[in-house]
């Protein structure tokens, strides 16, 4: 086609590549998820469908991009690693960012019915989320990276397992905040045990560590496939590293059968099993994409 004569503004377009060689984190927050999660009525100070809705839009980007090498959720914010040598996108990072942020939220969407019909709670707005693209050199910088992210969901949620339990107790919210400021953990610690009866590390670990996504291969109805697994552990310490030495080194990837373990029934397991089922249900009577675009609504 002849170029119009307007076609020279295309020159005003920039274009930035992110820096090769360095690992890609793309961070998506939750714009206004106070008032988000006010307005759903979710619980306070954790919601587990609502964690479980995010798990699912981490798990729809984990599924387009083979390139990501670990998603980590907590909050109403997921990041997601993109390996060094990552080419998505020629590593365009206007690209790339506003892809991971618009898919996500479009699977949060998807998803919601799925989540919350069983409780009656229809989406009054449209949710955004935000997102940007850092970059780090080094797996040590990686690493800190992502223990950074899981020291902050330890940190807010015993601040807030310890304020809402006040609150519940009687306490105005204007009190509970007074009663908190300037304790240390191991006060709020002492305040959930002696006051509540509650033993802060029997809270529910999906809380106190959020949620780690990794592609692995597990075995179903003796049948070796390719999954994205919830993984509920301490990203912080050695072990988790060692037991996951494909995070880091690509060409680490065993052929190992991962155990899925009790997590075998995490909804967003029993999702891409579903799925599958219904993929290969379609094959047979060859109406894949009806059934695939089906899935939407059940
Ligand atoms: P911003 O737009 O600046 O991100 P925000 O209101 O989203 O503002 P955040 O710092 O991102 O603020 O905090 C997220 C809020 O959402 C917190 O108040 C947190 O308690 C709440 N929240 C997130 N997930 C859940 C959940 N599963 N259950 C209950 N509350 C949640
Ligand atoms: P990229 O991911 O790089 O943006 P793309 O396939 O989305 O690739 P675009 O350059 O954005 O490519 O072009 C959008 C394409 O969608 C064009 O082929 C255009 O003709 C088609 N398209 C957009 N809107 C409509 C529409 N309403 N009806 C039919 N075709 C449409
Ligand atoms: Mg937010
Ligand atoms: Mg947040």
């Amino acid at each position: 086609m002849a170029l119009s004569r307007f076609e020279y503004v295309k020159q005003f377009e920039e274009e930035e590549k992110l820096l090769p060689n360095c690992w890609i984190v793309v961070r998506i927050d939750g714009k206004g998820f106070h008032r988000f999660c006010n307005v759903h009525s979710f619980t306070k100070p954790n919601d587990l469908d609502a964690l479980q809705l995010m798990n699912f839009a981490g798990m729809t980007v984990m599924q387009e991009f083979n390139e990501i090498a670990i998603g980590y959720g907590q909050s109403d914010e997921y990041s997601f690693v993109f390996r060094r040598e990552a080419s998505v996108y020629q590593r365009r990072r206007d690209k790339l960012v506003s892809y991971v942020a618009s898919l996500f939220t479009s699977a949060y969407m998807f998803h919601w019915k799925r989540i919350f019909d069983s409780r009656s709670i229809d989406m009054r707005y449209p949710p955004s989320f935000d997102a940007r693209a850092v970059l780090y050199p080094t797996d040590e910088n990686l690493r800190d990276y992502l223990s950074w992210r899981q020291a902050d969901v330890h940190v807010n949620n015993l601040y807030n397992t310890t304020f809402w339990n006040l609150v519940a107790s009687g306490l105005s919210n204007a009190d509970a905040e007074k009663r908190l400021q300037g304790t240390l953990a191991s006060d709020k610690n002492e305040i959930l045990f002696s006051q509540f009866g509650i033993n802060y590390n029997n809270e529910p670990i999906i809380y106190r560590k959020g949620t780690i996504l990794l592609a692995k291969s597990v075995r179903v109805k003796d049948k070796k496939q390719r999954l994205i697994v919830p993984i509920f552990d301490d990203l912080i310490s050695d072990t988790f590293w060692v037991k996951h030495p494909e995070i880091l080194d690509k060409k680490a990837k065993t052929d190992d059968v991962f155990d899925l373990a009790e997590n075998h029934t995490q909804p967003i397991i029993l999702y891409q099993l579903t799925v599958q089922e219904r993929r290969k249900a379609g094959h047979n009577k060859g109406e894949a994409t009806k059934n695939l675009l089906e899935t939407g609504s059940s």
